[in-house]
């Protein structure tokens, strides 16, 4: 494989060092044409914007903003917007990379975007935030739409985010066009079940990796006899954490940002969201002793959940993982180096772009629903969101197979399949 002096401008971050490097392993495996591996290791279109915000003292301030586009070939782009303080263009690029990947993966007719601003939500108002992400849709508007690119939320940005990005969006347009974002309120052009997708998507991926491992006689696991360690207690941990309490799993800690809460007897989920709700954090939670989050990632305990934010298991601490199964809920939070070690230590991995399409799939589904504006209830929509996941899984499972890999590589493979019948049938312009 030929190797290319790097990206000064894209490739200055480890998530898209390993993002691209996880890409060359998966392009070596399958004997990837070399013209699509070199199409998709830099984003197609990069937008880099200032955005002032009116503080509510009356200064103002100055925020970064990006907007990144790997790939259109299968569709608009599709990916989320971050709110997050360490947010920059390579970090943005390399998780539009893994936008494309996923979307490809689970079979979306969407390409692969992502956004950000770098900025501590936390410290703003709600009044600066609604201000930061008006200014931020101006800013970009000429990159995103229903046929172009269509964000959604991600780290630090919810349905509320949405809804002003939305009628930001129409505004400009003079009329509602809720086809711009996914993630919206129901109120607005939403669906039901999208804000659990991603959460319930990760656990049915555990399902079925639990009956694929007795499947092939490598492990007897049932969820009921299991217990679980979920790193990252938001949108993505929390939900996953109760959908494994409901089967039956013990959860025996959790975390958010300040620290881990711990309770080896399984802890209560369903107190432990009532403790999040009132107090905005799980500090002081008192049925369960307080441990840090490099504590969560090294629990004895059979599945562990990353859903935080990526970088989490590195080098550094990979030596010190015990889980057994391990479901990434965030996106990349295992380094290419970590994830080798301990697949070949008999970890099995289900890979972000595979574990957490659950969110973007029933994004999907909003999408397409808004453009009929015929709108399925909750049980229909968890119904076809476990029939993609299934499908995708066993796709992928089939390449593990094959190739003789771990599922990183092997879900790499499988989207880069698809993307690539499909980048070399639309052929190269001009
Ligand atoms: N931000 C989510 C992700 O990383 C969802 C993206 C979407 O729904 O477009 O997959």
């Amino acid at each position: 494989m030929t190797h290319h002096l790097r990206s000064g401008l894209y490739d200055t971050s480890p998530l898209y060092q390993n993002a691209v490097l996880d890409l060359e392993t998966a392009a070596r495996v399958m004997d990837l044409n070399p013209g699509v591996l070199e199409r998709l290791r830099m984003p197609k279109k990069a937008m880099c914007v200032s955005i002032p915000v009116r503080m509510d003292d009356g200064s103002v301030k100055t925020f970064e903003g990006y907007r990144v586009q790997h790939s259109t070939t299968l569709g608009p782009g599709k990916g989320g917007i971050r709110f997050h303080p360490e947010v920059n263009l390579s970090e943005v690029s390399a998780l539009a990379m893994l936008m494309t990947m996923k979307c490809s993966l689970v079979g979306l007719p969407l390409g692969g975007a992502k956004g950000g601003i770098r900025v501590d939500p936390s410290q703003l108002s709600r009044a600066e935030q609604q201000a930061l992400t008006r200014r931020f849709t101006m800013e970009i508007i000429s990159m995103i739409g229903p046929e172009q690119d269509i964000p959604a939320p991600d780290v630090g940005t919810d349905g509320q985010h949405m809804a002003w990005m939305m009628d930001t969006y129409s505004m400009a347009k003079g009329h509602a066009v809720p086809g711009v974002v996914t993630g919206k309120p129901i109120e607005i052009g939403g669906s039901l079940g999208r804000p659990e997708s991603t959460g319930r998507g990760v656990v049915y991926v555990i399902e079925h990796a639990i009956e694929l491992l007795k499947k092939q006689n490598k492990a007897n696991y049932s969820m009921k006899s299991m217990t679980a360690a979920v790193h990252g207690f938001g949108k993505v941990g929390a939900v996953a954490a109760h959908e494994l309490a409901i089967r039956g799993c013990k959860v025996v800690a959790v975390s958010d940002f300040y620290g881990a809460i711990h309770n080896k007897n399984g802890l209560n989920v369903d107190e432990v969201q009532a403790y999040m709700n009132k107090n905005r954090t799980l500090k002081g939670y008192p049925n369960a002793e307080a441990i840090s989050n490099e504590d969560l990632l090294a629990l004895n305990v059979d599945i562990l959940v990353p859903a935080a934010i990526d970088g989490v298991i590195t080098k550094a601490n990979m030596k010190n993982i015990k889980a057994k199964i391990i479901s990434e809920g965030a996106n990349g939070p295992i380094t290419s180096e970590a994830q080798q070690y301990l697949e070949q230590n008999g970890c099995y991995i289900i890979p972000d772009i595979l574990a957490n399409a659950g969110g973007v799939i029933v994004s999907y589904f909003e999408w397409v629903q808004g453009l009929q504006q015929f709108f399925w209830n909750e049980k229909e929509v968890n119904e076809k969101l476990a029939e993609i996941m299934a499908r995708a899984f066993n796709r992928v499972a089939g390449n593990a197979e094959r190739y003789k890999t771990g599922m990183k590589t092997a879900a790499l493979i499988t989207s880069v399949e698809r993307l690539s019948q499909a980048m070399l049938l639309r052929g190269l312009f001009p």
